[in-house]
């Protein structure tokens, strides 16, 4: 079979060299094994980098034609980059491994990958054997994150980035969704496909600092909600009917006051406290609709997800 393994990098010079190596001898010692086609290849999909990146690959390319290179003509991020290799280069293998430019993935789960492909699954994920490797901080966000979504109603993945065999056929699948909040941990599953997953142990990045700085990592799970689910607007229509039914006691509490009791100059306090609830509510309610919209908004420019500025 041949195989490609895609591999999206964002300011990689500083590591890049070992990846190369490891990647390069383990697809020689591979394709001497005669587990995959001599003609397997590794891209390296440069995200606009502002380093050496791209003169790296250019060097790759040099020495060795196993190495493909593509240039997006600024930084879209992690997910288009990674999906600008899938598209491009879907048609030139059986099947397509994404991973990582840091080595944080394990790489000698690519025959495991390339094993499975061979008994007949057509989606095989790389899942990670626990997050020791991850800082505190992370390893809690991600639980409350899987927590979240599960509530949200979202099947997905726990402990799976984005290290996966996708075959030609999935990445045939891939290539009818269209959005443009890219969250493809969350598309994968809905691909269906006989699937399954091999773990691993997660290392530490081997160079250089993680592109994914804490608002980013904040942005992307808020994608994870919002691409896959209307259950936060769900929520609003929810809350909304509780206030009103809260409401209705209110005002009957007010009738019995003013009319049958008599007391009507008290309050001030449950006046104040129902201003701001009911606001706070309201404009955080205007919010998550809103995100939607401007959602279907970006949606309906149909704006391209990526755009290559070269390949090699
Ligand atoms: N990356 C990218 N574009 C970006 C940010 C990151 O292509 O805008 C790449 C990065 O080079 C790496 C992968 O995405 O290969 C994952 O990023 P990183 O290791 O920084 O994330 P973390 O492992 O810390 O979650
Ligand atoms: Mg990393």
């Amino acid at each position: 079979m041949k195989l490609g393994i895609i591999i999206p990098c964002y300011n990689e010079a500083l590591g890049l060299d070992e990846t190369q190596k490891r990647l390069q001898r383990l697809l020689e010692a591979m394709i001497e094994e005669k587990q995959i086609d001599k003609e397997s290849f590794i891209v390296y999909v440069d995200d606009g980098s502002d380093d050496t990146t791209w003169e790296k690959i250019v060097g790759y390319r040099a020495k060795s034609t196993m190495c493909k290179g593509l240039k997006l003509s600024r930084n879209f991020g992690h997910q288009n980059a990674l999906i600008a290799g899938l598209m491009q280069f879907r048609n030139d293998a059986d099947a397509l491994i994404s991973m990582d430019a840091d080595l944080q993935d394990d790489i000698t789960l690519v025959q495991g990958f390339v094993q499975k492909y061979k008994e007949g699954y057509e989606v095989v994920y790389g899942v990670r054997e626990d997050r020791k490797s991850d800082s505190y901080f992370k390893r809690h966000t991600a639980t409350v994150f899987y927590k979240f979504q599960h509530f949200m109603e979202i099947e997905s993945m726990q402990n799976h980035a984005d290290y996966r065999l996708l075959s030609a056929k999935a990445l045939e699948a891939l290539s009818e969704f269209k959005e443009i909040n890219l969250f493809l941990r969350g598309i994968v599953p809905m691909l269906g496909f006989r699937s399954c997953s091999l773990s691993y142990t997660r290392a530490k990045r081997f160079a250089g600092e993680s592109k994914y700085p804490f608002i980013k990592m904040l942005l992307f799970a808020f994608d994870g909600i919002v691409s896959f689910s209307v259950r936060p607007l769900r929520l609003i229509t929810l809350i909304g009917f509780l206030l009103f039914l809260l409401s209705l006691l209110g005002i009957t509490w007010v009738v019995i006051e003013k009319f049958i009791l008599g007391n009507t100059v008290q309050g001030w306090a449950s006046t104040m406290v129902s201003i701001y609830f009911i606001g706070g509510i309201q404009v955080m309610s205007l919010g998550i609709i809103g995100e939607y919209v401007g959602r279907s908004f970006q949606q309906g420019k149909g704006r391209p997800r990526y755009i290559i500025e070269k390949e090699i």
